[in-house]
């Protein structure tokens, strides 16, 4: 029978009274049998609007034999049932129920998404799933929820932002860091002149040109280790550099290149979180074209969706670490969703 864990919060009204209805309603349901349940986490919100009260958290995990939508839906009707209203995303509530994790399954269905997208970097999450399912594993992230809550803990504060040329990584990683107080920004700063005779013959200058870049990056990285601000914000990744490479090197080039990239990892830090910023092909075109730097006007929009693409892959794989994506459609959302994600992992 499937193992479930679920996500409990509540900060309005009497909150363990409602947490603890919660409870009883979901222990008693007919096709729940085995349960465990955390103690409650007292924690500050979010996001969302300024002023609200303090939230209790909790999670509690169950075997099952309702299918995902069922007991999704059922979670739903406990929320309405116990009070709760539709209101302002993220805003005040009496209960809020999520699905973290249903077994190893893993659902993008519309209005059901599991894992769920944010628990990975939200103390007032991992927390309590830790007590009750520390061993569970996250099964698009590789690792168990004790690992996670371990990554929040151990991790250097460092978020990397990546994405195809023209995204916004550097806009984004600027206002990051002009909101946080206390951070570092490390930007990328490439020779533009450098940049223009790159483009104009990729496959003559690209292996000299990439291994350029990688050792520039590993160097803007390795003076991480000696900082003592709170988060540094850089508006690369290290490991994006493999997607650049695969997309403009010729194939006999892709070996020297990796030899050196491996080096050099080994001594760069690694991301707490990775931000992977994405948008359509054309929207890439029509900003790169707006920007107007001159090295970047032979772009095609295939050879942005080529490198859109490999960055993509670059962050599928189980065990890269943790990774936001946004489609980059309202900046101003994004940037909002990245602070908040940073905030609940402190
Ligand atoms: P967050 O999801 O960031 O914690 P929230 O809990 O405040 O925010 P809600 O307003 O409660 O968000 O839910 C918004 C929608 O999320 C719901 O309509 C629900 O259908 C959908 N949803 C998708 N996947 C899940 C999941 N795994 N658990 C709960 N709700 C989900
Ligand atoms: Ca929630
Ligand atoms: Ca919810």
């Amino acid at each position: 029978m499937p193992v479930c864990l679920i996500a409990l919060g509540s900060n309005q009204g009497d909150r363990q009274a409602t947490l603890e209805a919660a409870v009883a309603r979901v222990v008693r349901h007919p096709h729940v049998t085995g349960s465990a349940v955390s103690r409650w986490y007292e924690t500050t919100p979010i996001g969302g609007p300024a002023g609200q009260p303090r939230y209790l958290n909790g999670a509690m995990r169950i075997d099952t034999s309702l299918d995902p939508r069922g007991l999704l839906l059922f979670l739903q009707q406990v929320e309405t049932d116990l009070g709760r209203q539709r209101e302002e995303s993220w805003g005040p509530r009496t209960l809020d129920l999520d699905l973290l994790l249903f077994g190893d399954r893993v659902l993008a269905e519309p209005g059901l998404v599991v894992p769920h997208p944010r628990m990975a970097w939200r103390r007032f999450v991992l927390e309590p799933a830790a007590e009750v399912a520390g061993a569970m594993v996250h099964p698009t992230i590789g690792w168990t929820v004790a690992q996670l809550l371990d990554h929040l803990n151990t991790a250097k504060p460092y978020v990397a932002v990546t994405g195809p040329i023209g995204v916004g990584k550097t806009h984004l990683a600027q206002r990051l860091a002009a909101a946080m107080s206390n951070s570092r920004l490390v930007l990328e700063q490439p020779d533009w002149d450098r940049l223009d005779a790159f483009y104009a013959d990729p496959s003559g200058l690209g292996l000299a040109m990439e291994l350029e870049f990688l050792e520039h990056r590993a160097r803007l990285l390795g003076d991480l280790d000696r900082s003592d601000s709170r988060w540094a914000i850089s508006d690369f990744w290290f490991d994006q550099s493999k997607a650049f490479a695969r997309t403009w090197l010729p194939k006999s080039q892709q070996p020297a290149f990796f030899e050196r990239f491996e080096i050099l990892r080994g001594a760069v830090v690694a991301p707490k979180l990775i931000v992977q910023l994405d948008a359509a092909p054309r929207e890439l075109l029509s900003r790169v074209r707006r920007r107007g730097r001159s090295c970047e006007r032979r772009l095609t929009e295939d050879q942005l969706n080529r490198i859109r693409c490999a960055i993509r892959e670059e962050t599928e794989p189980c065990g890269v670490g943790l990774v936001l994506r946004a489609d980059n459609g309202d900046p101003t959302a994004v940037f909002q969703q990245v602070l908040a994600a940073l905030r609940a992992m402190d």
